[in-house]
């Protein structure tokens, strides 16, 4: 696609990057056809091609956003379909985040709009602050029907209780019946799921540990900063970044770390992102590109690098059928799709697929709170797809795609990790006790 940046423009590193993606786009429009705004709204400005076409003109232009561009660019749920389609190497991730920031800073959101956003800001990006934010929806929930529909809705979505952690907080966790550990990784224990599904990390680290390996849950770290990074509060999102850079740096220079492990894909998919984000900052542009590099996915990981001991009593057991969602981030963000199949299949299960599993489920980091309509019709879709095939249970990578599958569904759905967990000497998941 042609461009027409100015020279003065192209000064700024984001329209340097923008305009060699936008020149990279053909126009052919396949990317259309997997995207799921598209497919459910039919309008070519709710797809990718168009909304390439709106940032192009307000960056070139350098226009402020306006309502008619932030409607379309809100509506994009960043699942990077699109990226998995396109022939021309196109990477919209980059793009859209260039977007959403001009659009934070050009764009005046209505009040309501901006309470809700700084809200969300606030609440989910901090462990702390989410855990009140718990509390208090659980005594207001049953009003929930008197506040307006927005409002109502996101209260539905936020669980009831929180289930209570079984290990103790530890800065490093060790490997398990060995001197010395085969391998030391970092844990991203993350801010919404830490508090929503402690089994998530507890099953990680029982795996790891269990397999020699040391964990180290590093001081200071909570927030990934992809949350405010997609709202496009992106200074708020920055100082999350350099803080866990340089926090995440010092441990490997310090005590040496042989990966960092995610076991949220969004989140994986971001911290892989920090060395572009910091690519021209001359001060911390190593240390950021070290910890991409040193980032993973913990399926990831599992299936590269740990030679699993898998309880053959149990797979002798009994067969379950288990659907695989793959989330966006892991399959689109990431390009993980065959490692968490791989490693289901190794338990002896049967892996079933989910038909349009390219889709989004709905959830998309904040998606679901601020696009509710849409986010309804996906997970709709979704669960359809998945009841068809009537599998016993439904495994995946994102604490998103859990929370928001879990609330259109009766089929429990658990992590992949403690899958692997159970498998290999674990607990069985409390989820399953009735199967
Ligand atoms: S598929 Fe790629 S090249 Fe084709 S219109 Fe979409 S972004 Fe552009
Ligand atoms: S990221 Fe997803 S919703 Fe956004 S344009 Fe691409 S395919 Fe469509």
């Amino acid at each position: 696609m042609e461009t027409n940046f100015s020279k003065e423009q192209l000064k700024d590193k984001d329209n340097k990057s923008t305009e060699k993606i936008i020149r990279k786009c053909v126009h052919c429009g396949f990317c259309n056809a997997t995207c799921p705004t598209y497919n459910l709204l039919g309008d070519e400005l709710d797809g990718p091609r168009g909304r390439i076409y709106l940032i192009k003109d307000m960056l070139e232009n350098n226009k402020p956003a306006n309502d008619k561009i932030v409607k379309h660019v809100d509506r994009c749920l960043s699942c990077y379909s699109c990226m998995t389609t396109c022939p021309s190497g196109v990477n919209y991730m980059h793009l859209i985040d260039h977007g959403r920031k001009h659009i934070e800073k050009t764009y005046k959101r209505p009040l309501v709009d901006r309470l809700l956003r700084n809200l969300l800001s606030l609440t989910l990006s901090k462990s702390s602050n989410f855990r009140i934010i718990g509390i208090l929806i659980r005594i207001i929930k049953p009003f929930k029907l008197f506040f307006p529909k927005r409002i109502s809705e996101m209260i539905s979505l936020m669980p009831l209780t929180f289930p209570k952690k079984t290990m103790k907080n530890m800065k490093v966790y060790p490997a398990k019946n060995r001197k010395k550990p085969i391998a030391r990784v970092a844990l991203l224990t993350g801010c919404v799921q830490r508090v929503i599904s402690p089994q998530i990390n507890e099953a990680t680290i029982r795996l790891l540990n269990r397999h020699g390996i040391e964990v180290v849950v590093s001081k200071g770290i909570d927030c990934c900063g992809s949350l405010n990074h997609h709202l496009g509060k992106e200074d708020l999102a920055n100082d999350t970044f350099r803080q866990n850079i340089l926090i995440w740096y010092e441990e490997y220079l310090k005590n040496g770390l042989d990966a960092i492990i995610s076991n949220t894909s969004g989140c994986g998919t971001t911290l892989k992102d920090y060395g572009f984000m910091f690519r021209l900052d001359k001060d911390i542009k190593k240390e950021a590109k070290k910890i991409s590099e040193l980032s993973k996915d913990i399926a990831e990981y599992l299936d590269e690098k740990v030679k699993l001991n898998f309880n053959n009593k149990l797979i002798n057991e009994k067969k379950y059928r288990i659907a695989y969602h793959s989330a966006c981030s892991m399959q689109h963000g990431q390009k993980i799709h065959k490692e968490p199949i791989n490693l289901i299949k190794k338990t002896g299960n049967k892996v079933l697929e989910i038909s349009d599993g390219h889709l989004c489920c709905g959830s998309a980091g904040t998606y679901n709170l601020l696009q509710n309509n849409i986010a309804r019709e996906l997970l709709k879709d979704k669960i359809k797809n998945i009841e068809k095939i009537k599998p016993e249970f439904i495994s995946t990578g994102n604490i998103g795609c859990i929370t928001q599958i879990a609330n259109g569904t009766k089929i429990p759905i658990l992590h992949t990790v403690e899958i692997i967990d159970w498998f290999t000497g674990g607990p069985k998941p409390e989820i399953l006790r009735n199967i």
